[in-house]
Parts: C-alpha cells; structure tokens; sequence
C-alpha cells in the first residue's frame, strides 16, 4: 500500500483523511492548524511540520487546501512539497483551485518525475465523512489507475475526465449551475410569496414538472424552513465562482449568469453573511422586493 502524505486538515480534509486512515493506509499529516493536527495524530497519522516533509515521508501526497494561492505556496514554495519529492511519487489536489494553478503545479511537478492529479470534490462535508464524495479528475490515466482505490476510499462518483486541469474545469462548471439555479430558486419562492401564494405548495408543484432539481428539493427546503446554516458557505462559492469568471475571461468567454450570482454573492458577503449557506441568497432576493419572511 503507498504511504499517504495528508495536507490541509480543515471541514473536508480531516474526515477525508481519517477514511483513508481507517483504510488501513499509514499516512504522515500537516496542517497549520495544530490543534487538526493533533486529533488525527490520536488516531494513528504521524505528523510532521512542513510539506516538504509530507513529501519526504510518503509516496503519495495529497491536498486539500482553501484556494489556489495556498496550494501554489504549500507546493512551490519555500518547505513546500516540491523540495521533497522524488521521482515517481503521486502528487493529488483534491482542493478546488483555478485550472491555470493546476496546470503550473503539473507541469512544475512534471520536471521532478512526479506525476499529478488535480482531483476537485462535490458532496461537501456530508460526503467527505460518509466518503461518498463526487470526485472529477484531470490527469493522465496511468496515475488515475494508481489513485483509483485511493479515491474509492473517500469517494463513490469518480470520473477521469481529460487531462491536467480538466477537473478543475469541471468543478467550476458545477458550481456555476449550482448558483444560478438557487438563485433561480430564490427567485422563484419569492415571486410566489410576493404574490401571496404558498411557496411551499409551489416547490411541490415545480418539483414534479420540468423545473424539477436537487438545488429546487434540498435548498428550496432550506428556504421554506429558514434554514441557513452551512452546509456550503457563501464565502467558498463565491471564491468558486472568481475561478469559474477568471477562467471564462481567460477563454473570452462572458459568463454574464454567473457574474450576477457573484455580485449577489458579494452583497450579501458586505452585509457580514458570508459564512450563511449559500442558500441565503434568498435573504437577499427577499430583501430587494421588500419581502419580509416570520422566522
Ligand atoms: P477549510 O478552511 O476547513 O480547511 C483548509 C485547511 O487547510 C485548514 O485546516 C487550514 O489550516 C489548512 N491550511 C491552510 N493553509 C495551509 C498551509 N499553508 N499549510 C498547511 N495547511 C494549511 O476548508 P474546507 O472546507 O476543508 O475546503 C477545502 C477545499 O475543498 C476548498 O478548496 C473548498 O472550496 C473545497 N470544497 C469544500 C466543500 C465544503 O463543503 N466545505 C465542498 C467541496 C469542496
């Protein structure tokens, strides 16, 4: 069994991370957070204090990290992954990162013999403990093959889609259909309150027809019921959706649907409700029409 290198150790990364151990895969860990630290070196991870000694001490390194920033600094920067490695190890992001970060970290890691996956998830913290997440990759098929059991360890959906950057691309496709559908959503059960029609018995009603969706069923619930605890916080989306913009931009492609999302997004991150689910763009629909919803 290849040893696992774990890095980033937060919401998602710990219980992904504590799977794998469950494995039975022996993993070294780090994580700024001490205290992340500390809890999966009580259930058997040792750990050490910097990503180039993840590398050095395992074969397979993994990552799950906040944004594209941060993985470009733990991989190529100072005590960083790429100071480690030895030719033939596996390097797998699993954080959802811009594309053209992917690629660089690839190509950078190309030159020392160590091949990459960029490995994005859906399923959100749900997923990542009962280790059904929807994994999409980019890479070449060879390390898909050798990162196959590994994935099926933290995963249930998981599908190779092209090459490096390719999940990336996909993650961001996802997450775009996912705000402008509850942004639709929102819409919608506004629309219908505003008019004085039940919004509940709307949701039912669409959920048997064409407009029928998970987002409609699930957040159009968290609507009706007030319930905006994440769940998926608006701050991670909105950071998803600059990738998806930036990535747009960078193929002259207008993505105007999304760039409304994100300035909704970015309204109701002013008000201070960036850590809400992102079902919350709700309040801000309501709040527009002078709607106002009893708790
Ligand atoms: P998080 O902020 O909870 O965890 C990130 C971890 O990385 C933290 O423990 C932090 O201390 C650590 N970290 C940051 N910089 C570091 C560094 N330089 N060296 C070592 N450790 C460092 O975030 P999360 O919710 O676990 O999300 C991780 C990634 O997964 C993000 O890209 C996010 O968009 C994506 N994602 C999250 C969800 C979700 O529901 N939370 C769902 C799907 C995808």
């Amino acid at each position: 069994m290849d040893k696992i290198g774990f890095i980033g150790l937060g919401v998602m990364g710990r219980p992904m991370a504590r799977n794998l151990i469950k494995a039975g895969y022996s993993m070294v860990v780090h994580d700024i957070n001490r205290e992340a630290v500390d809890e999966l070196a009580d259930e058997g991870a040792a750990p050490v204090s910097s990503a180039r000694e993840v590398a050095e001490k395992s074969d397979v390194i993994i990552t799950m990290l906040p944004d594209s920033p941060d993985v470009e600094a733990v991989v190529l920067g100072p005590e960083g992954v790429i100071e480690g490695v030895r030719s033939g190890q596996l390097f797998i992001d699993m954080s959802t990162i811009a594309p053209a970060t992917a690629l660089k970290v690839y190509q950078a890691l190309q030159g020392k013999g160590v091949d990459a996956l960029d490995a994005p998830v859906s399923g959100g913290d749900v997923g990542a403990k009962a280790g059904t997440l929807s994994i999409m990759v980019g890479g070449t098929d060879k390390a898909f093959k050798r990162a196959k059991s590994l994935f099926e360890v933290m995963g249930k959906n998981i599908v190779l889609i092209g090459e490096a950057g390719a999940g990336q691309v996909t993650k961001a496709c996802n997450q775009v259909v996912v705000a402008i559908t509850i942004q639709a959503v929102a819409e919608a059960m506004t629309l219908a309150r505003k008019t004085g029609v039940d919004p509940a018995k709307v949701r039912d009603a669409l959920l048997g027809g064409f407009a029928q969706s998970r987002i409609l069923d699930l957040h159009g619930q968290r609507i009706l019921d007030r319930n905006f605890e994440p769940g998926f916080r608006v701050r991670l989306h909105r950071k998803d959706l600059a990738i998806a913009l930036q990535t747009g931009h960078e193929q002259s492609l207008p993505l105007p649907a999304t760039a409304q999302a994100a300035d909704m997004m970015d309204a109701l991150l002013d008000q201070g409700k960036g850590d809400l689910d992102h079902s919350a763009l709700a309040l801000l629909v309501e709040e527009l029409g002078g709607v106002e919803v009893d708790a």
